[in-house]
């Protein structure tokens, strides 16, 4: 297989992550197993986009060794223990490769040089572009050379240890991940070693206009951990900010899990909009450094990735829990200290995407590898994140928490698996979680429990309340959170659920009057239509969605079609105003007067109260009759039509949105209700 390999971490919830094939040699050369080590000295020009450098790569592998480098560039001279190893091969796609042969264990030395033109930086292109191009980008706001393009030679597939000395002209600051050895500037030139001892994915160069700011803190053991921000001058006065919080999220994840493993960590600006995490590092747009929720959560989830991700690998082959425990340790841990209701609206945020994710876009969690897209977002990250929280539930906090450390003593520097994890959480807690795992990573979907019947009746001095809760076969095993409310208060109790129908007994002291089924959201199931009112979102990626086009002409015709276009990542199926509606999520666009006028004459909700009368358009949902979601989009002209073509797209999370032309000025979701059965 050839081919680099890298896992580039993504940011903000909108950014996306590089997807890159499974990482099936990574496993086999994981664990310490491989011995390849670069030394490479580089030497850039941002403006003149020129590279020029030299690498002497140390391996020693039983196999046959793959070496790689882009295409782009012009290779100057490479030896293979002093002898000559010709032009290689042109055949895979943007590399040029060389094939070595078995050397039965012994220490191979390649050398090799290579100079070439770096493409054009283009500041334009958003993060998405930025990693589908995949090239060693340069230009005078900044040079970022991912692993993936191959702009340094390495050995395919294998994780390495490396140094890299690189030298730029004065004025320009640039890093690798790394511990930073020396740096110095003199005769109009910077220079800088840095020295990364473990075995790594690959690497990744940055470089820039940086102004640099330094701090250095002390870790748990005592060592010195070394913070800095590399940041472009028009974000300079962030540094001081950024540095603290970097510190913040060091000192609280090295007395959750254990001491961080590396000896510094940077924040550096991009000039394109990006968000990557990288060991010791995380890479980020000038324009997203600004946001301030990016200091108060991304960065944290990025900083975790240095225990999970970066110092733990994942075992990309056999599924990636990485994602879901940085997110049930960052960005779910920091709604956690907020308090219990900003737990409870992540959780339902989390639920309420995936009622509304398409079955055919659902898979296993073990399926997952990275993030490519939105779905599998809402599956690698968010449902994997609640598995987290009902693991949690289940052995304990206490027992969660030794398990955590255990895994990270154990596994630190190593590709590990769920399965390595779900040993560790069993070693903890005493207790066999096969059934658990099993049914969560690999079963696509998530359980529907409803309360099929209650009843009550006086029992002794107090009452007996009995629950027969159902869900269809194959049954999951899980234990269900159930509300009791009496006349004197709440109670909480588990039921463990274990068939399609299982009927439940409880003692309670005061009167029933009403049993909730896990009002506090902390399974992860299919929510009832009620537990979850309609978002946006679900007409839009559902494929099978129809759309309406209500103006039959002018501004009000063009703007409804581009709205259309733009809401849908797919070619919107449309049907003319009079057809009738199949059973499937609609979306209809138009002007006031003739959305009112639809809506009526298909016998479907009038529009809501919440929203009547305000701003210049509106857009909201509403469950029709027969279950499926309708969407609607109406405005007051053409003009105020036109203006939401940008935005709009942006409120999938929302049940209904009022702009004011292009300026959201008010938006929510409808109020989700308990699934609760009254006792009388
Ligand atoms: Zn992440």
């Amino acid at each position: 297989m050839i081919g680099v390999y890298r896992r580039l971490s993504a940011v903000a919830d909108f950014y996306c992550r590089l997807s890159i094939s499974a990482v099936v040699l990574l496993h086999a050369a994981g664990a310490g197993a491989a011995a390849v080590e670069y030394d490479i000295t580089v030497r850039i020009d941002p403006v003149a986009r020129s590279i020029e450098g030299r690498s002497v790569i140390t391996a020693s592998a039983r196999g046959p060794l793959t070496l790689a480098l882009a295409r782009r560039f012009e290779v100057t001279r490479v030896l293979a223990d002093g002898t000559p190893l010709g032009a290689g091969s042109a055949e895979a796609g943007a590399l040029r490769t060389w094939r070595l042969a078995g050397g039965r264990g012994a220490s191979r030395r390649i050398e090799i040089d290579w100079r070439g033109t770096l493409a054009p930086l283009e500041a334009s292109l958003d993060h998405r572009q930025v990693l589908l191009a995949g090239d060693p980008v340069s230009g005078a706001e900044g040079t970022f050379l991912p692993d993936s393009s191959g702009w340094y030679p390495r050995v395919s597939g294998a994780l390495a240890r490396y140094r890299v000395a690189l030298e730029l002209p004065q004025g320009s600051r640039g890093l690798v991940a790394g511990r930073l050895v020396e740096e110095s500037e003199s005769e109009g030139r910077y220079r800088a070693r840095f020295e990364f001892p473990f075995p790594a994915e690959g690497i990744d160069l940055m470089a820039g206009p940086y102004r640099v700011e330094s701090r250095t803190m002390r870790g748990a053991g005592g060592r010195p951990i070394a913070l800095r921000t590399y940041f472009h001058p028009q974000v300079a006065e962030l540094a001081s900010a950024y540095l603290d919080s970097v510190a913040g999220y060091i000192e609280l994840y090295e007395s959750w899990i254990g001491e961080y493993p590396f000896t510094e960590f940077s924040v550096v600006s991009s000039p394109t909009p990006t968000g990557f995490g990288m060991p010791t590092l995380t890479y980020l747009g000038v324009e997203v450094l600004r946001l301030p929720f990016i200091r108060a959560t991304s960065l944290g989830h990025e900083v975790l990735h240095n225990w999970w991700g970066n110092g733990v690998y994942p075992d990309y082959a056999r599924g990636n829990w990485s994602e879901g425990l940085t997110t049930f340790m960052a960005d779910y841990a920091y709604q956690e200290r907020e308090g219990a209701d900003a737990a409870r609206e992540m959780r339902l945020a989390w639920l309420r995407d995936f009622a509304a994710l398409p079955p055919a876009q659902d898979a296993p969690l073990a399926a997952f590898t990275s993030r490519t897209h939105g779905a599998s977002q809402i599956v690698g990250y968010n449902k994997a994140a609640m598995v987290f929280l009902m693991l949690r539930d289940l052995i304990g906090r206490e027992a969660f928490d030794r398990g955590i450390r255990e895994f990270w003593r154990e596994q630190r520097f190593r590709v590990a698996s769920w399965a390595d994890l779900r040993r560790a959480l069993e070693v903890a807690s005493g207790q066999n979680l096969r059934v658990f795992f099993e049914q969560w990573l690999k079963r696509t979907g998530a359980p529907s429990v409803r309360i099929a019947e209650a009843a009550h009746a006086r029992s002794g001095a107090g009452f007996r309340v009995t629950v027969t809760l159902a869900q269809p076969e194959p049954a999951y095993r899980l234990r269900v959170p159930i509300a009791v409310r009496t006349e004197a208060g709440e109670e909480i109790r588990e039921l463990d659920l274990e068939r399609g129908r299982q009927r439940f007994t409880l003692e309670v002291r005061s009167r029933p009057l009403e049993v909730a089924l896990d009002p506090k959201l902390r399974l992860f199931r299919r929510l009832a239509p009620d537990e979850a009112p309609p978002i946006l979102r679900e007409v839009m990626v559902d494929r099978t969605t129809v759309t309406v086009l209500l103006p039959q002409e002018g501004e009000a015709r063009a703007a409804a079609k581009a709205l259309a276009a733009r809401l849908h990542d797919h070619t919107p199926k449309t049907v003319s105003s009079s057809d009738r509606l199949p059973a499937a999520p609609a979306l209809v666009i138009g002007l006031h007067d003739d959305v009112d006028a639809w809506l009526e004459r298909h016998g479907l909700p009038a529009r809501p109260g919440a929203v009547r009368g305000k701003g210049s358009a509106q857009a909201w949902t509403a469950s029709r009759p027969d279950g499926a979601t309708i969407a609607a989009v109406s405005a007051r002209d053409g003009a105020s039509l036109a203006a939401l073509v940008r935005p709009l797209p942006h409120y999938g999370r929302q049940s209904y949105v009022i702009f004011e032309g292009a300026k959201a000025i008010e938006r929510g979701t409808w109020p989700a209700r308990v699934q609760a059965v009254k006792l009388d």
